[in-house]
């Protein structure tokens, strides 16, 4: 009796009797551990949607099989029976098994491993490890993903909140992404990138803590700002320094190509050629260079000047969302403006146009302190881990994994809690 229990426990199996164990497959060297059990009395019979006592209806398909964590080098199932009831409310439907989710063929702890390893690790080593396809990776997340919705509210308390479009699969698609600013937490992720996907979080939000929503960032012009004002009354727009960043990127990226083109007419290839591979070491953020990005840039500003100072101003405005003191931050823009405008850079003299056209809101941006390197860091690793959900053919497991890694939603490995 003590020892069916130990069983069970280091299987991960809860709320169940044993009833028989065997070995499997006896040709090969590790075989597989089946321990076939029944839920606890007060267990059997329940509806998989709403827990209630149901009668029986029939057997079903008979005896079910979920996938258990190993034991030890062996595979091991948990096998039972699966019959069918009658809920008042949900119909015919297969009864509720205690240690896994519903319409899994996976238990529970089994399901939460996967996880807890699908946002540490990359796709080979999962799948060799735990012995799944890819395939039933992504449904699994999806499982997990939403059950953990239901436990930990990931819009609790949530009052300022950024709104992005990420895309993935080269481009061609994209994820319409909601930050907490407050925690750097993902809170919604949809694929789309229009009004439509933007009122799916909404509506997933509610209209009460909407209410409670005091500031939205976007970019400029966003296709979101109109759905923002029709859904939440209370809050304040401002912009994303992430994307005022952004604006200065093309700027620079801009003048390198006038640079490289004017380089080539006048016939001087290798110098041209040398800028086309700069572009990493110009976009990368100053403190992330590595040796050969940094000793390119040493190159640009002795041979460059129009480009070096086109960096210069990007590195510049970038510190200025950096500044925690904010009238020093502000300062700071105002000084920026003045050298932008008399840069003899086009696509400088036009970004300070623009900033000054937007100054209030980007001056709302600073007074509130929203992390210009929180939504960076969110993007980041968004991209690094459409890049990870590559294998998947639907958006659903990316979104399912994207909320596990980035927002909070992961389970604690089973047995660690
Ligand atoms: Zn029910």
């Amino acid at each position: 009796m003590r020892d069916a229990r130990m069983l069970l426990r280091a299987l991960g199996v809860e709320r169940a009797v044993l009833e028989d164990v065997r070995w499997e497959r006896p040709e090969v060297a590790v075989q597989a551990l089946v321990v076939r059990v029944r839920p606890i009395q007060r267990e059997s019979g329940r509806c998989p949607d709403c827990g209630r006592r149901c009668p029986r209806f029939d057997r079903g398909d008979g005896v079910r099989r979920w996938r258990a964590p190993n034991f030890g080098l062996a595979k091991a199932y948990v096998e039972a029976e699966a019959p069918r009831v009658q809920c008042r409310e949900h119909g015919v439907v297969v009864q509720r098994a205690p240690w896994a989710r519903k319409s899994s063929r996976f238990t529970s702890v089994f399901e939460d491993q996967l996880a807890w390893l699908a946002v540490r690790t990359d796709k080979t080593t999962l799948a060799n490890l735990l012995q799944v396809a890819w395939r039933t990776v992504g449904a699994i997340l999806e499982r997990v993903a939403e059950s953990m919705r239901r436990v930990r509210d990931p819009f609790e308390g949530v009052t300022r909140i950024g709104i992005d479009e990420v895309s993935y699969r080269k481009g061609h698609r994209y994820l319409t992404i909601v930050v907490d600013h407050d925690t750097g937490r993902l809170l919604w992720a949809t694929p789309g990138k229009d009004e439509a996907a933007l009122r799916r979080f909404f509506d997933e939000l509610g209209p009460q803590r909407s209410a409670r929503i005091r500031f939205v960032s976007t970019d400029a012009g966003s296709a979101f700002l109109k759905v923002v004002r029709e859904r939440c009354p209370n809050a304040k727009h401002c912009l994303d320094p992430f994307h005022i960043v952004q604006w200065a990127t093309r700027a620079l990226d801009a003048v390198r190509r006038t640079v490289w083109n004017q380089l080539r007419r006048t016939g001087q290839k290798k110098r041209a050629k040398a800028l086309k591979g700069a572009r990493w070491a110009l976009w990368k953020n100053h403190g992330d260079l590595n040796p050969a990005q940094q000793l390119t840039l040493a190159n640009i500003e002795r041979d460059n000047q129009p480009l070096f100072r086109a960096y210069l101003l990007k590195e510049e405005l970038r510190s200025v969302f950096q500044e925690t003191d904010s009238a020093l931050a502000k300062r700071t823009l105002d000084d920026w403006l003045k050298w932008a405008s008399r840069s003899r850079l086009l696509p400088f003299v036009k970004l300070a146009r623009s900033i000054r056209q937007h100054r209030v809101a980007i001056d709302d941006v600073i007074d509130h302190g929203l992390s210009n390197a929180r939504l960076e860091a969110a993007a980041t690793k968004l991209r690094l881990l459409t890049r990870l959900a590559f294998g998947f053919h639907a958006h659903e497991p990316l979104v399912a994994l994207a909320m596990l890694r980035l927002g909070g939603l992961c389970p604690a490995l089973p047995s660690r809690p």
